[in-house]
């Protein structure tokens, strides 16, 4: 790929405002020899304004959601595009959430530009395991745990039972839920089907992937380590 066209897919600018960028000669080699629009050279080894290019295509990455930001790419309020660098959300192919938590689920958000992994991840054959940790508002009823495991729950309005989730009683008003399925909004309404409201939700795990000492509003790539302990 051309070095104009490679630039701009990693949201640096248009083609026409990168173009200038050559021009100004702010686009290097790592030895500081000026490159040109239609230069391929290999990614490593570009600089712009002395500084290395973010990652290429292919990227994957893990947010700490905090609560309050939602996952579409538009919306009145605070979106979890405004916790990555700005030219991340002018990249071709564009970064997507895998899968989405809710405005108020704080945690664990895998983002990626990799059509493939996204699949990987989210297909229902997959069967990774998603952790959420809720806190209620009423205390457990005891029969909670038996119910999700059962394989026939059923959530309001829908005609297919829940496969079978694992509860972890934390506490009287407080759960660890193991699903490996992402029905809309699975975890309130599971709670809400025994008669309880989830008041806070977050997710620290998805398969071996942790958030480990991530602090909130933070993210990092993941490397193929990662990937590797993710499946
Ligand atoms: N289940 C929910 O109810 N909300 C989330 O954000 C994720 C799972």
């Amino acid at each position: 790929m051309k070095l104009v066209k490679l630039i701009a897919n990693l949201g640096y600018g248009s083609r026409k405002q990168v173009a200038l960028m050559f021009r100004e000669g702010r686009i290097t080699d790592a030895a500081g020899e000026v490159l040109y629009a239609d230069d391929r050279v290999d990614h490593a080894a570009i600089r712009i304004d002395g500084e290395p290019l973010d990652p290429p295509a292919g990227l994957a990455l893990m947010l700490h959601k905090p609560v309050g930001y939602t996952c579409s790419t538009k919306d009145a309020g605070r979106i979890v595009y405004d916790l990555l660098p700005a030219r991340f959300r002018l990249r071709s192919p564009m970064i997507s959430t895998v899968g989405r938590l809710d405005r108020d689920t704080s945690g664990l958000l895998l983002m990626t530009d990799d059509g493939q992994l996204l699949h990987r991840i989210v297909s229902p054959k997959s069967h990774l395991p998603k952790v959420y940790e809720a806190t209620l508002a009423q205390d457990l009823r005891g029969d909670e745990a038996t119910l999700f495991s059962s394989g026939t729950l059923l959530l309001e309005s829908e005609t297919t039972p829940l496969a079978p989730a694992t509860l972890e009683v934390l506490g009287p008003r407080h759960a660890r839920l193991t699903l490996t399925e992402g029905r809309y909004h699975q975890v309130r309404r599971m709670f809400a089907a025994v008669g309880n409201h989830v008041e806070a939700l977050h997710r620290p795990r998805i398969g071996g992937l942790s958030l480990g000492d991530l602090p909130t509003g933070e993210w990092r790539i993941l490397g193929e380590d990662d990937l590797t302990t993710l499946f």
